[in-house]
């Protein structure tokens, strides 16, 4: 099973993830295999991938540009992590997917949802997780909460305004209109143990099903 987690910078994805898998660890052990994007489990040709472009270094750096090394290191992520694990039989949890390049490089960058998917069909030759948990949060309270509680690097996305994370829900939202059924979406404004509790959930169902 392939499972994605998406949402919105500052809907807690990151500690949602982490109660999540801290509960399915037990139950799986090595049938589970939990990775990320940008970047993946034990790739580290998309992990360089992520680190030069989530660097702030960078601030030349062009949109298509950002919108290809994130194609080029999910391509590496499918090839190396995503198939061996499937064809293992393992359950799949990947923090961010092609979704995110969806809201972030066709609606945050404005490069436009057909492009991405354009490039994308060739990176990961139509791969699509089964089901995907969205923690959806309003733009404004996102925001608030990424400047209120900053912790970490600082990467490339922290100097956007808000109408770059409203573009970015706003894709996020015509996608889950566009395929509801593979999304469960889990309402992030609530406190995190009321949203760790309804991932908790989708994740049961998912599993079940
Ligand atoms: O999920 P995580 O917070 O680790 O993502 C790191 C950063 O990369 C975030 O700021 C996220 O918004 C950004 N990102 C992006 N485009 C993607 C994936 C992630 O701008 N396709
Ligand atoms: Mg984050």
């Amino acid at each position: 099973k392939f499972i994605s987690f998406e949402g919105p910078d500052g809907a807690g994805k990151t500690s949602v993830l982490k109660a999540i898998l801290e509960r399915l660890e037990p139950a799986l052990g090595t049938k589970l295999l939990i990775t990320r994007e940008p970047g993946g489990n034990q790739n580290a040709i998309a992990e360089a991938i992520r680190d030069l472009v989530l660097s702030p270094d960078y601030p030349e750096m062009d949109s298509r540009t950002e919108a290809l090394l994130y194609a080029a290191a999910r391509r590496q992520h499918v090839v190396q992590t995503i198939q061996p694990a499937l064809a293992a039989d393992k359950v799949i949890i990947s923090d961010r997917y092609l979704d995110s390049s969806i809201a972030y490089q066709g609606g945050g960058r404005e490069l436009g949802v057909a492009n991405i998917e354009q490039i994308n069909a060739f990176a990961t030759q139509g791969l699509q997780p089964e089901a995907t948990i969205y923690l959806d949060l309003a733009p404004e309270v996102g925001l608030e909460r990424i400047q209120a509680h900053r912790q970490g690097e600082i990467n490339r996305l922290d100097v956007e305004a808000l109408a770059f994370h409203q573009r970015v829900t706003d894709a996020y939202h015509q996608l889950i209109a566009q395929t509801p059924d593979r999304f469960w979406v889990i309402d992030a404004s609530q406190p995190l143990d009321a949203v760790i509790a309804d991932a908790w959930d989708a994740m049961q169902e998912i599993l079940a099903s």
